[in-house]
């Protein structure tokens, strides 16, 4: 089975490019320790990046998308629950500066080892946290529990695009500061 052309994987937009795992005895080794999320994925055959989002959670499972003006109100309501009582049991106040001056953003809670929030919910999160990977918190069943109302980010990301093609924190962040409405899609 040919492989794709590694130059075309890309994966976590502000890391180095992804190489991933080649199986074929007589394909060249990879160099699997630039990226270890292509490292420890299952073993080919693995589905066409070429295709678009590959669905396998991998950015769910390392960094939740982040929520634009006016979704966490549409999450909430999907879950039934008042947008309060929502961002107050699975969303924390993530941050990032837009033009030198720090954007507060809802985001996801990730979750730690054990499948609790790695920081108390309903609250802003530090430095350290933001760059630690941990499985979002709506991530159920290999799939998003809330995928009709999912992050902006979320919806425009996929792993194989090149990271300018992706919708970024600070795009979501800008969108936050300047007020924008999400656009109907
Ligand atoms: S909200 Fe859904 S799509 Fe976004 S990271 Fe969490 S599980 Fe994945």
């Amino acid at each position: 089975m040919s492989q794709p052309p590694i130059e075309k994987l890309r994966i976590f937009g502000h890391e180095a490019p992804a190489t991933r795992r080649i199986a074929d005895d007589d394909a060249p080794a990879a160099d699997v320790g630039d990226n270890p999320y292509w490292a420890a994925e299952e073993d080919p055959p693995h589905p066409n990046p070429e295709l678009g989002c590959i669905r396998r959670g991998i950015c769910c499972r390392s960094s939740p998308g982040w929520f634009a003006p006016g979704e966490v109100e549409k999450a909430a309501e999907l879950l039934q629950m008042p947008p309060d009582a929502f961002v107050k049991k699975f969303l924390v106040v993530d941050a990032i500066a837009v033009d030198g001056a720090p954007v507060h953003v809802f985001a996801p809670v990730k979750l730690d080892r054990f499948g609790k929030p790695a920081l108390p919910t309903g609250r802003p999160v530090d430095a350290l946290y933001r760059v630690l990977r941990g499985v979002c918190v709506f991530f159920k069943n290999e799939g998003c529990s809330i995928y009709a109302a999912r992050p902006l980010e979320c919806a425009k990301y996929v792993c194989t695009n090149a990271p300018a093609d992706n919708a970024s924190h600070e795009d979501i962040a800008r969108m936050w500061r300047d007020g924008a409405a999400v656009a109907a899609e």
